[in-house]
């Protein structure tokens, strides 16, 4: 065993979670880094023993794009953590994901609008419902309401699909309440566990479904599992930021997003913010710490 799975595994019992995968090789590439910031790294990985030094671990995290000096410590914390890659450290750092998940969650800000944040760690009230909810046009649905711009973009996404490719595609499970939400994730705990269900099922006010932003898609007739082996999966990865959604849980990102790779869920955040995330291979968490909170 390498020592990243025992790191993870570490990591995993102080948030009282079920072991999870460090970032595989299909982790999106980060921005390109500058011939300086480059150099940091190379010192680093030449000298494993700078990583248990404080000041040197500090000089090369502090040369990477998005260091935060108020975060220090709690990169500093990682030096003990085993193999994360530094990069890794400051994602994990910088999207809250060394505090525990849940309990350490705040409120998430509504005044976000379709760039809000609803993760393990920014919760919905019990009573948040959006304001603008529409039926899903039934011929792209199974039912179920989203928000009305969210709506129309998977309107025109759906027909730009057949429109280049012949190839259709349903929604199977939009906007959530908090209630059903909250039967779904009992009933998977029951089955699963708690920890297992955890990674792919969020308790409630915890959930995108209930911003009326997100939604489940889906071959018709097909199944949630199948859909990573579809055409259809293969145009919304390199198409759906086009009509303003993104992938929201990547795979070998789940030490960031709280998910599993899930193929079938997208998130609403507009066009100008997906294309931006698409192209630059970030995560919704990422994004949003260093593009949206203030
Ligand atoms: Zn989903």
């Amino acid at each position: 065993m390498s020592s990243a799975p025992l790191i993870a595994l570490a990591l995993s019992v102080l948030l009282g979670a079920v072991p999870f995968a460090p970032a595989s090789e299909t982790a999106p590439e980060p921005p390109a880094l500058s011939a300086e910031e480059q150099a940091a790294l190379t010192d680093l990985a030449q000298t494993p023993a700078a990583w248990f030094e404080e000041q040197s671990f500090a000089d090369a995290i502090g040369r990477l794009p998005h260091y935060d000096e108020v975060r220090l410590s709690r990169y500093l914390a990682y030096r003990t953590k085993g193999s994360w890659t530094l990069e890794q450290v400051l994602r994990i750092v910088n999207t809250d994901n060394d505090l525990p998940r849940y309990t350490a969650a705040a409120d998430a800000e509504l005044a976000d609008g379709n760039l809000i944040l609803v993760n393990k760690y920014s919760r919905l009230a019990s009573d948040y419902v959006p304001d603008d909810l529409v039926t899903v046009e039934p011929a792209y649905s199974n039912g179920g309401k989203l928000k009305s711009e969210v709506n129309d973009a998977f309107c025109d996404l759906v027909e730009a699909l057949w429109a280049e490719t012949g190839l259709h595609l349903v929604n199977i499970s939009p906007y959530r309440s908090y209630s059903l939400q909250s039967s779904l994730y009992a009933r998977y705990s029951a089955r699963d566990g708690a920890a297992a269900a955890d990674r792919y099922s969020a308790h409630a006010g915890y959930s995108e479904h209930q911003t009326g932003l997100a939604l489940d898609v889906s071959v018709p007739g097909g199944t949630l599992n199948g859909f990573k082996k579809s055409k259809q999966f293969e145009w919304m990865r390199d198409n759906a930021h086009r009509f303003g959604f993104i992938l929201r849980y990547g795979e070998g990102m789940e030490y960031i997003t709280g998910y599993k790779f899930e193929p079938w869920h997208y998130r609403y955040v507009g066009t100008e913010a997906a294309a931006f995330i698409y192209e630059n291979g970030l995560t919704f968490e990422e994004y949003y710490a260093y593009y949206v909170r203030k």
